[in-house]
């Protein structure tokens, strides 16, 4: 199966998505750390959007379509992947959704952690000194969380509709956010 785990930054999807691959054997994309990593290798992506990822701006679409074309495609991920902070805007999905059919293959679930803006900013702010992540400061999450109303809330009126969303009350504590997702996994 394939999954998306959907909400704004802070609402626990990388949380979420680490214990979904250790219970059901997927393989997680996170489009940040994905960059992140091209930052810290400092490839000429990475000294690109080090700038803009510090900022808390999106990268370009054409970047990020790019880096998960690459997972999507790759034999060892199909039919098991998580995507953890993609898609972020509406031609990201629109992009996702190609890529995906072109590679036989489709979404089983999405799930969207809904979370208030305070939970985030407390919750970024005990990241920050475990993580030590450059855009963990007050300015940036705030910053991180107004792009994501503009940019990704048309994604959720997109996913909304379809059969298979679930809105999950993402202020609740992380096991039972947990126990909720594996219970509509395993049915
Ligand atoms: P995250 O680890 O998902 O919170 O992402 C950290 C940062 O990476 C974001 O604030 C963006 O700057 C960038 N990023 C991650 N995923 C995407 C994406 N799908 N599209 C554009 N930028 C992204």
């Amino acid at each position: 199966m394939n999954v998306i785990i959907f909400g704004p930054p802070g609402a626990g999807k990388g949380t979420q998505a680490h214990n979904i691959v250790k219970k059901f054997n997927l393989y997680q994309i996170s489009t940040g750390d994905l960059l992140r990593n091209e930052v810290k290798n400092q490839t000429t992506i990475g000294k690109d959007i080090e700038n803009i990822i510090s900022k808390g701006d999106f990268a370009t679409d054409e970047i990020v379509n790019e880096l998960i074309k690459n997972e999507i495609f790759n034999p060892k991920n199909k039919n098991k992947l998580i995507f953890d902070g993609y898609p972020r805007s509406l031609s990201q999905a629109k992009n996702l959704d190609s890529l995906l059919n072109k590679s036989n293959q489709k979404i089983d679930f999405i799930f969207f952690l809904n979370v208030k803006k305070n939970t985030i900013i407390n919750r970024i702010e005990k990241r920050k000194l475990l993580e030590k992540r450059t855009d963990d400061n007050l300015t940036t999450i705030l910053k991180r969380y107004d792009t994501y109303m503009e940019t990704t809330k048309p994604v959720l009126d997109f996913y909304s509709k379809k059969a298979n969303f679930y809105e999950i009350d993402g202020d609740a504590k992380i096991d039972e956010i947990s126990r909720k997702i594996e219970q509509i996994l395993s049915v």
